[in-house]
Formats: C-alpha cells, sequence, structure tokens
C-alpha cells in the first residue's frame, strides 16, 4: 500500500518572506537607524582624526550613490577604489553597492601589469583613487579605458588636472533613500581580485546576499562575535577581500569602527588603538609580528585594557606570536582561516567544549589550528585515493563550499578549481580531526616533495620561529640533484645574532623526522611579501633555486 500513486516533490510553500532581498542597504538602513550613534574614527593623512556616527555615514554614502548616478554610472557597472582603510572608502562600501553598482576594490600593491589587468578586465567605469596613492593610478591610467577618476583629496594641495574631487562628488548627490534600488540578492555588489601568490589574479564577484549572510556569521560567539559594545579596528586593508568583511559585520552589529588610514605603523596602530579604546583588531600574522616587537620594548606605554580579540588569518598564526602576546602581555589571539574566494571567513579557532581553556598546549593546538568551519560552511579533504577520513592525521586538499563561497571566477577562467558536484577547491592541504578542526599543512604549491615524500613547510616555519633569535622563517623547496626537492629555511633575524646551522638543527630534530630538517639556513634581511603581506615564497624560490646544486637534468621537478 502506498500513500499517493504519483511523485510529487515540490513540498509545501514556506510562508515567510523570503523574497525580502538581502542587500547592503538593510545593513545600511540598520547602522543608520538602531545605531546611527555608533562612532567610526578616521586616522586622517596629516595625523589628526575624523570623526562621524553611523547616521553621518549613512547619509554621505547616499550623496555619493546619487553623485555616481549624475555621473551616469547604472546598475552593474563596476566603480573601483585604489585606498584605503578610511570613512570615504567606508561610504564607497556602501553607496556604489546600494545603488545597484559593483565596488571594485583595488590592491594598489599589485605590480603595474597585474593593476592594467585587472582594471580592464573588470571594466571599471569609475576609479575613486586616493590623493597619497595618485603615483600608482598614474602609471596606468593610460593602459586603461576608465572614464572618470574621482580624487579623495588628502589636503596636500590641489587634485590633479582632469579629476572630479571626492568632496564634489558627495556633494552634487541628493540623500534619496536607497531601499528598493537593488531588488534582487543574487546581484553583484562587490569585487575583488586574489593578491595572485600562487599565480595571475583572479576576480571574485560576491552577491549582496553572501555579503549579508557573511557579515551576520561574523556575530557567531563560535565565530567572531562581533556585537555593539565592539569598537573594531581592521588592520586588513579594505582593499582585499572587503577588509574580511568586518566593515559590513561592524555595521550590521553596531559596532564602531576605527579606520587607520595610512598609517600602519605598528606605534600608529598601537596608538589609535589605546586612544579609541578599539576591543577587536585584525590583520595577518606579519602585522602582529611587528606589534608584538613594539609593545615588547615598550610594555607599559599604550592602554589595551579593552583590546579583547586579535584576529589573525590569512596565513598561519606562529605559536610564538600567539603565545608571546597572551603570555606577556594578556591578550588573545583569534586564529581564522580563510580566502578572497570565501568573502572570507572559512573557519575560527575556539577551543572546543571539554578542553581545558587555559594557557597549556591542549587548548593551544586547537588555538593554532586554523579552526572549525563557520557556521554555513561546509568542509572535507581529497587525497590521492579520495576524501580522506577526519582522523587528525591523513592529509588531503581542503575543499569548501557555502553560500558565501566562489561559485565561478570573474572571467570565466575557473581553471579546473571547481568540483563537478559544485565544491570549490582550495589549493591548501590539511588534516581534518573528528571535531571538525583543520590543521594546514600547506598549500599545494609551497609543499615539499622530497624523494616522493611531502614536507610541510608550515610546522618548520612554526618551530624556526619559536627561536628567540628568529624574527621571521620561511622554509622553501629547492630543487636537489637526488631528491628532486629538499627544505632550505630562510631566516630573518630578530637582533645581532644569528645562530649557528646546528643550533637550529638541534631545535629541530626532537620534533621531526631527520629527512624533514633542511639542508640549509639561509640569512636575509627582509622576506618578500605579496601586496597582502605575506610571504612571497615564489621569490625565495627563485633567489635560492641554486643552493643545492640544482635538479637533474633528467630529474623531475614538480
Ligand atoms: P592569495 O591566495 O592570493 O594569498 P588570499 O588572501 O585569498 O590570497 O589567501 C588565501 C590563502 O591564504 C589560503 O588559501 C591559505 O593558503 C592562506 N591562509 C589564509 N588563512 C590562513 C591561516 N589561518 N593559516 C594558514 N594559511 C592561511
Amino acid at each position: 500500500m502506498t500513500i499517493r500513486d504519483a511523485d510529487d516533490d515540490s513540498g509545501l510553500p514556506g510562508l515567510m518572506m523570503d523574497d525580502l532581498p538581502l542587500t547592503t542597504n538593510w545593513i545600511l538602513r540598520r547602522a543608520a537607524t538602531v545605531f546611527g550613534d555608533r562612532p567610526v574614527v578616521t586616522r586622517t593623512p596629516d595625523g589628526g582624526r575624523h570623526r562621524y556616527t553611523y547616521r553621518g555615514m549613512a547619509e554621505r554614502a547616499r550623496r555619493l550613490s546619487g553623485g555616481l548616478r549624475q555621473l551616469g554610472i547604472r546598475s552593474g557597472d563596476r566603480v573601483a577604489t585604489l585606498a584605503m582603510n578610511h570613512h570615504q572608502h567606508l561610504e564607497a562600501y556602501f553607496g556604489v553597492p546600494g545603488m545597484g553598482a559593483v565596488l571594485h576594490t583595488v590592491n594598489p600593491r599589485l605590480h603595474a601589469q597585474d593593476l592594467i589587468h585587472i582594471v580592464t578586465e573588470a571594466a571599471d567605469r569609475v576609479m575613486i583613487v586616493d590623493q597619497a596613492l595618485w603615483p600608482v593610478w598614474a602609471a596606468i591610467r593610460d593602459q586603461v579605458s576608465v572614464a572618470v577618476t574621482v580624487v579623495v583629496e588628502d589636503g596636500t594641495g590641489p587634485v590633479p588636472a582632469g579629476t572630479l574631487p571626492y568632496e564634489q562628488l558627495v556633494a552634487a548627490g541628493d540623500d534619496s533613500p536607497l531601499d528598493d534600488v537593488v531588488g534582487h540578492d543574487r546581484q553583484a555588489a562587490a569585487l575583488c581580485y586574489t593578491s595572485g601568490t600562487t599565480g595571475q589574479p583572479k576576480g571574485v564577484m560576491y552577491s549582496h546576499r553572501s555579503l549579508v549572510l557573511h557579515a551576520l556569521a561574523e556575530a557567531g560567539a563560535d565565530s567572531i562575535a562581533l556585537s555593539a559594545r565592539d569598537v573594531v579596528l581592521p588592520v586588513v586593508p579594505m582593499f582585499h577581500v572587503n577588509a574580511w568583511g568586518l566593515p559590513y559585520g561592524a555595521a550590521l552589529h553596531g559596532s564602531g569602527l576605527v579606520l587607520p588610514g595610512h598609517d600602519l605603523t605598528p606605534v600608529g596602530l598601537l596608538t589609535l588603538m589605546s586612544e579609541t579604546g578599539t576591543t577587536l583588531t585584525a590583520g595577518v600574522p606579519t602585522i602582529w609580528m611587528g606589534i608584538l616587537a613594539e609593545l615588547d620594548a615598550h610594555p607599559d606605554r599604550y592602554d589595551l585594557s579593552r583590546l579583547h580579540t586579535m584576529l589573525v588569518g590569512g596565513a598561519a598564526v606562529p605559536a610564538a606570536v600567539l603565545q608571546g602576546y597572551r603570555d606577556r602581555h594578556g591578550l588573545r589571539v583569534l586564529h581564522a582561516w580563510g580566502m578572497t574566494e570565501t568573502t572570507p571567513l572559512g573557519s575560527v579557532a575556539h577551543v572546543p567544549a571539554g578542553v581545558d581553556g587555559g594557557p597549556g598546549p591542549e587548548g593551544d593546538y586547537y588555538r593554532l589550528s586554523q579552526g572549525r568551519p563557520a557556521a554555513l560552511v561546509e568542509v572535507r579533504a581529497r587525497g590521492e585515493s579520495g576524501l580522506v577520513p577526519w582522523d587528525g592525521s591523513t592529509a588531503g586538499e581542503l575543499e569548501v563550499r557555502g553560500p558565501w563561497v566562489a561559485a565561478h571566477y570573474y572571467g570565466g577562467d575557473d581553471d579546473g578549481k571547481f568540483t563537478p558536484d559544485g565544491w570549490f577547491r582550495t589549493g591548501d592541504v590539511v588534516t581534518i580531526d573528528p571535531l571538525g578542526y583543520l590543521v594546514m599543512r600547506d598549500r599545494t604549491k609551497d609543499l615539499v616533495k622530497s624523494g616522493g615524500e611531502w614536507i610541510s613547510s608550515v610546522a618548520l616555519e612554526n618551530a624556526l620561529m619559536s627561536h628567540p633569535a628568529v624574527a621571521e622563517a620561511a622554509v622553501i623547496a629547492v630543487p636537489h640533484p637526488q631528491w628532486q626537492e629538499r627544505p632550505v629555511a630562510v631566516l630573518v633575524a630578530r637582533g645581532a645574532e644569528r645562530p649557528p646551522d646546528e643550533e637550529l638543527a638541534a631545535l629541530l630534530t626532537p620534533q621531526f623526522a631527520s629527512w624533514w630538517l633542511p639542508d640549509a639556513y639561509r640569512w636575509v634581511e627582509a622576506i618578500p611579501r605579496t601586496a597582502t603581506g605575506k610571504f612571497l615564497k615564489a621569490a625565495l624560490r627563485e633567489q635560492f633555486r641554486d643552493t643545492l646544486g640544482g635538479a637533474e637534468e633528467t630529474g623531475e621537478v614538480r
């Protein structure tokens, strides 16, 4: 006996307001009303402070929309920014998508050829550029076709001829509401290119819906826990992955915002944090290494009594950094993993239930891991013979999916990065433990393949950076006549002391199999950085490629 004869799988319609589009205008309305008095503080180019509230910001964002409309910008057009973290950039974060256009944040640290490529591919109609970044734009503007250049004045003199001052654009716009302008939340809102650590930059096109859901997720207690009691200082640039979505998250949840402008020095940032009572700050590890050194040198100079979270991601946080902040300064580092393609919140490293949350190795295993996937993000890892078990020891390439994970690249070059069943292939090699914690072993392109066996550079770097004389360590694969590749450690000294190779090898020996130990240690003044401040291993591999005698003529080198 069956319930019915014919198959009918259409289900019963839900009776909720599912058609209300989740757009950045929802965030803006909430910020302007419920959180209208919450502060937005910017360090200005002359070293002063610009202060207003979300109410004031929202009005100017709406006027910016109006000004752009008068210029002829329409829904779907790309409006680019070449700008640091400041209130005008925040206005663009809402004013551009709020009218249906697409905010293309351009990374000013990219190479000129990359800039030309991405501005051309994005077909940007307007470029909003900081006066201080004018030389970056001047070097490429003749080689791209952007109709209008808008300059964010910094008071150092008149804006270059033939450009429109930002203030004039805002003043020209009317303050009409943006409420119903964007009718569809799958519509594109923002565009960001990957920083190209491992190849040509690729465009990631965020929809309104993905930005709103991502902002919502940033309030989770096991996520970043943004709240209306927070004051957030994103060190992570607004030109890369929407400053990790923090401007949208802060505005949605009523956190105050502090924007450091062009001063990213440890002293400048620490001064700003002290003065504004910053509670949460965020950036890549290299930033926190510099700030830790300044705090160690002047432990009593700054008042960080309200700072409860330093969010670190974009590269693995070294144990010495997490422990240094905690043990010497009572500050909490919260480690997270993400990518441009994941908006970027992917996973966050909180200590799970049942584990002692105090300082110590048990908690540190979790705190130093890449964490558990955020709500609505799913993970799996694939090895050479299929998906790997969640046993904490079998490594595979991490694949993710979720409503704020890219489904395609802009420009169409998906390049085998998406699986046939709809997951994004990250290029990161991880293990996943039974509780769902990811531990990143390497990037597929950074792994060292020695005699057919893989060596993880990340683990070696972490161990080397625990030596007090080592400020920074990057372990790279170098061609080797017998073993295809062997690891070489490239080091930056903290002070004048450069410990001998034997001392470094002795530090590593108890922790690693002997064949993992680097074949050579090389000291450099500085490790080259990518446009987002990560170690640029490709440049190091090139620089040190002959260190071990090179590959055999016929040898296969990855
Ligand atoms: P790019 O790929 O050009 O560097 P992204 O900013 O998108 O630009 O970087 C994403 C990559 O950064 C990840 O694929 C991963 O390799 C690395 N990454 C991000 N967060 C972490 C982390 N917490 N630990 C280790 N690596 C990380």
